[in-house]
């Protein structure tokens, strides 16, 4: 064995996962459907999957936060069941014997893009995932930023258009409301559009529909809007975009760098890019969060 591991990618529809060492890179991978019917049938599945896939340690992310300890599941927001408490990784390490280790699914994106993707020549970088929400993450000194809970990055939340529409979260005005999956469909239609998906939203814009392009411009300017402030808290200048929706940043980006141009004096030039893993991004920043020692910069081998 080359010290290969799994890395398991927990969605809304697919559960992802990717066999990768350190050696040889990806040796494996798959998907499968996500169990609708509660938290027991997911960790059933992923247990089943850990048990068929030899690696040393499995690394699993999920679209939510996580406990304090990063064991247990403390939100789980667009996964059918009850998840708040659950034991996750105690639970699946007793069923298979083996080592496994929690991540938020932004942060695991962002791992990914780090280490094997568009930022691995780079030290401090932003991480952006456009999906039906709005995730983040941030690396500095080459190293991922990670604390109590995984929430270090949580971009769709930060507030953008104070008193604005109301959050899954409870506040309002956050970025996703303005510029995630969800809310640009719900903006198209609300203006008269015709949208059931994101994707409809991008396809629409391509065609130069008036009501689509304005959607997503403004929905760039408010991405412009956290990003400055966070590119201005944080001095990093290079940020990376990525998730399903992350073709509709097209469409955004004059906008978003117009923002973004107007605070050049303190900010500086900011370097966008996209993401360049794909949509197995999250399952290969599970693994790398399995194996051990890729987010450590203290020399140890
Ligand atoms: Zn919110």
């Amino acid at each position: 064995m080359d010290g290969a591991v799994l890395g398991i990618d927990i969605g809304g529809t697919l559960i992802k996962w990717v066999r990768w060492s350190p050696v040889s890179g990806v040796l494996d991978r798959g998907e499968r459907t996500t169990p609708r019917s509660g938290a027991r049938a997911v960790v059933s599945a992923v247990a089943e999957l850990i048990g068929e896939v030899p690696g040393e340690a499995a690394g699993v992310a999920l679209p939510g936060h996580l406990s304090d300890d990063l064991r247990a599941v403390r939100l789980l927001p667009n996964l059918p069941g009850e998840w708040s408490g659950l034991r996750f990784a105690d639970e699946l390490e007793s069923r298979t014997g083996a080592c496994v280790r929690l991540v938020n699914d932004a942060r695991a994106f962002a791992l990914a893009e780090l280490r094997l993707g568009a930022a691995r020549q780079e030290d401090d970088v932003l991480f952006v995932t456009m999906g039906t929400g709005i995730g983040g993450a941030l690396a500095l000194n080459g190293r991922l930023l990670r604390a109590k809970g995984d929430r270090v990055g949580e971009l769709g939340h930060m507030i953008c258009r104070p008193g604005g529409a109301l959050c899954g979260c409870g506040a309002r005005g956050c970025l996703e409301t303005v510029a995630g999956g969800s809310a640009l469909v719900a903006h198209v239609r609300a203006g008269g559009g015709r949208a059931e998906t994101p994707q409809d939203v991008v396809r629409a814009a391509s065609g130069a529909d008036g009501l689509e392009r304005a959607v997503l411009e403004d929905a760039g300017r408010a991405i412009g809007l956290v990003l400055g402030n966070v590119v201005a808290y944080s001095s990093v200048s290079t940020v990376v975009i990525g998730g399903g929706v992350a073709p509709a940043f097209a469409f955004m980006k004059p906008a978003v760098e117009a923002e973004l141009a107007a605070r050049a004096r303190l900010v500086g030039p900011v370097d966008l890019r996209l993401a360049h893993l794909g949509s197995g991004a999250g399952a290969l920043g599970a693994a790398l969060m399995a194996a051990p020692h890729v987010n450590r910069t203290d020399g140890d081998t």
